[in-house]
């Protein structure tokens, strides 16, 4: 039955011209206790909106959330701030998240605070403890975030999200900002901490080499909707979708496993999502579109073990 399922989860707001803009269009996704679900798209595609549904930040407009076989779609007050402890996040940003007018150890110790964990002492246990988890110090708890690097204030999340013993993590493109030789350590702090914590990720990056890497399954998204999800480690040579294959293809050459059809290359911005094109929403963007995908929207249909595809050719 999966730790968090979405069913057919919608999110919109009203434009400048009262029209409803769809950042999330009727998605449906499980996440399996323990598993790393990767999610992939352009920026603007949805994914961070989809994030804030997930955790319940922002409010949807259709569609049900299941935690742990509870519905939580309308929870709220005292309900709602029980199960959000379980769910936690990690920022792209570690300088806008983390207050840099409060020690790291205030930050770390935040969540444990505002749910009453403990008493103060254990609170600073609990902290020196989650500080050597994600391999920084003790004595780091007494400084502040300008102090410490891109890399370890990204530690500094990670503890912090890590202190009420959470299921879900959803990291929001967590390593898009570090310099690439700190990138593949917070990777492997992340792979190391699910192993040893049971934890479950949504890992959020428009970059398709961690995300296979790390992903137990791949979502990829476009325009608000799921167009593929398939196993992480079949992404680079099973994926189908036109999409899917122009965005391998975009990957810089050094990684050459992960090719994909350079004639699809994708050109052009996305669409505007206050009207989404009809049909499929890609099709202005497709150099495989046919007369059928400016008429007909393709479902998003199993096309092989653990894969579905939604394009009106991945069966030919
Ligand atoms: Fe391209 Fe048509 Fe498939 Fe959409 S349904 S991805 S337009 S081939
Ligand atoms: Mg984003």
């Amino acid at each position: 039955q999966g730790l968090i399922k979405y069913h057919r989860l919608s999110s919109g707001v009203f434009s400048a011209r009262s029209e409803k803009i769809h950042a999330v269009d009727g998605v449906s996704l499980i996440v399996e206790k323990g598993e790393t679900l990767g999610l992939v798209g352009e920026s603007g595609c949805g994914k961070s909106t989809l994030a804030r549904l997930i955790l319940r930040l922002e409010n949807h407009d259709g569609g049900r959330i299941i935690f742990d076989g509870q519905d939580i779609t309308g929870l709220a007050g005292k309900r709602l701030r029980c199960i959000r402890r379980r769910m936690q996040m990690i920022f792209q940003d570690t300088y806008a998240s983390l207050n840099p007018r409060m020690t790291v150890g205030a930050i770390v110790g935040e969540p444990l605070a505002n749910y009453r964990v403990g008493t103060r002492r254990e609170q600073k246990e609990k902290v020196r403890q989650l500080l050597q988890t994600v391999g920084l110090s003790h004595e780091h708890a007494a400084r502040y975030p300008h102090e410490f690097s891109g890399g370890q204030r990204q530690r500094i999340g990670i503890a912090r999200a890590l202190a009420l013993q959470p299921d879900l993590v959803v990291c929001d493109e967590p390593v898009s900002n570090l310099d690439v030789s700190v990138r593949a350590q917070i990777v492997n702090l992340l792979m190391q901490l699910k192993k040893q914590l049971g934890l479950a990720y949504l890992f959020i990056s428009h970059d398709l080499t961690i995300v296979s890497y790390i992903s137990d399954r791949v979502a990829i998204m476009y325009l608000g909707k799921i167009v593929e999800m398939l196993p992480g480690g079949d992404l680079a040579v099973k994926a189908r979708h036109p999409y899917t294959r122009a965005l391998l293809a975009a990957v810089p050459v050094h990684h050459p496993r992960l090719r994909g059809d350079k004639e699809l290359l994708v050109e052009g911005e996305p669409p505007d999502p206050v009207s989404p094109p009809a049909g499929c929403r890609f099709h202005p963007r497709c150099p495989r579109a046919q007369e059928k995908c400016r008429v007909s929207e393709p479902l998003l249909e199993p096309i092989g073990a653990g894969h579905q595809v939604a394009c009106h050719l991945a069966g030919a």
